[in-house]
């Protein structure tokens, strides 16, 4: 059995209970349910299979992709095709996912499926099932990861003064390409100085100057999987503070990372972070959650935010990313990537978070 076709039997299973019918409209549930890669497809699952609604331009690559599902390419748009599909079914109750269709959409399926037919919107069992992921998941990830890591050592030898940060970031993007990724998995972030202390500080004209921080925040998209890494370095001597900083940030990272392990509700691990940040005095520099899962998506379930009690689990693949930000001073972030097991987390990222001083 391919995995799709054990995918689209998990999410049967979880969404069918709910409704006669489901909807997916979620384009990277959508893949990993029926491996279909296209940029335009809804699919609509029943207790008699799966069909994929593809325009006729997709055809072809629709039949390369998709064994799992049938393919329907009728013209239109495939949301109006799928519900004069759906019509004919006799519908009672038509699940479908929540925030993942515009306003308009819902109102096109209502007007489609008439009165009798009752829609509800429901958070997707897709995300569910993704939030933990097989073997060959977490080996795309992994490699993803590698990818990421390697090119940031290929890129160090070119952190020097003087240097845009801009150029930094399109080595690093163009790198990530050559070893063969289709994509940066998020516009690459290089902060250097007082933008730094910009969490999102993407990469801008400013060049490189002596004393201070650079964050490089970089992924790459690889066999459809993202990798996700933070490594904040410094150029030239740091100041007793700006080590304290940085060991501050090191040490929550070290904690989240002790704390991390199937059953611990996820925001335990915000928690455990942002005591250690907090005790050093940087609990309100820390403006950011701890962590988030990632895969077919840059963010996905779980997130490790305050507050969360959704427990982690074996097979989860999450971040942990403490950082502190000093407005007008500059910032510090480390990024890993880890997988949850049943006694503690598997570090993928494979580099060391001691501060590397350029
Ligand atoms: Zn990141
Ligand atoms: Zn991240």
């Amino acid at each position: 059995m391919t995995p799709e076709l054990t995918r689209l039997r998990r999410f049967a299973r979880l969404a069918l209970p709910q409704a006669d019918a489901f909807l997916v409209s979620h384009l990277p549930n959508i893949r990993y349910l029926t491996g279909f890669t296209g940029g335009t497809a809804v699919l609509v699952v029943t207790s008699q299979g799966a069909e994929l609604f593809v325009p006729p331009l997709y055809r072809e690559q629709a039949r390369l992709e998709v064994a799992a599902a049938r393919v329907r390419t009728e013209r239109g748009d495939p949301l109006v095709v799928a519900s004069s599909w759906l019509r004919r079914r006799r519908l009672r109750r038509l699940g479908f996912e929540d925030q993942r269709l515009a306003a308009g959409q819902v109102e096109t399926l209502r007007r489609a499926l008439g009165p009798a037919v009752k829609l509800a919107g429901m958070s997707s069992p897709a995300e569910e099932l993704r939030a933990v992921k097989d073997a060959s998941e977490i080996a795309r990830i992994r490699a993803a990861v590698d990818l990421g890591a390697r090119v940031f050592e290929q890129v160090l030898p070119l952190v020097r003064l003087g240097v845009r940060e801009l150029d930094l970031a399109a080595e690093i993007e163009y790198r990530m390409k050559q070893g063969g990724a289709r994509a940066p998995a998020f516009e690459t972030i290089v902060a250097s100085g007082p933008r730094s202390a910009l969490p999102h500080g993407r990469a801008s004209l400013k060049r490189l100057a002596k004393n201070e921080f650079v964050i490089f925040d970089l992924g790459a998209i690889l066999c459809g999987y993202h990798s996700d890494m933070t490594r904040t370095v410094y150029l030239g001597v740091p100041s007793a503070r700006e080590k304290k900083t940085y060991r501050a940030v090191r040490d929550a990272l070290e904690r989240a990372r002790a704390t991390a392990r199937a059953g611990v509700p996820a925001g335990r691990v915000d928690a455990a972070a942002r005591q250690v940040l907090t005790r050093r005095g940087y609990g309100r520099y820390f403006v950011h959650s701890t962590g988030h899962g990632l895969g077919l998506e840059i963010h996905e379930e779980p997130r490790l935010a305050r507050g969360v009690v959704t427990r982690l689990e074996a097979g989860n693949v999450i971040t942990l990313e403490p950082g502190a930000y000093l407005p007008g001073q500059g910032g510090v972030r480390i990024e890993d990537v880890a997988v949850v097991h049943r006694h503690g987390v598997e570090t993928l990222t494979p580099l060391s978070t001691e501060l590397l001083c350029l």
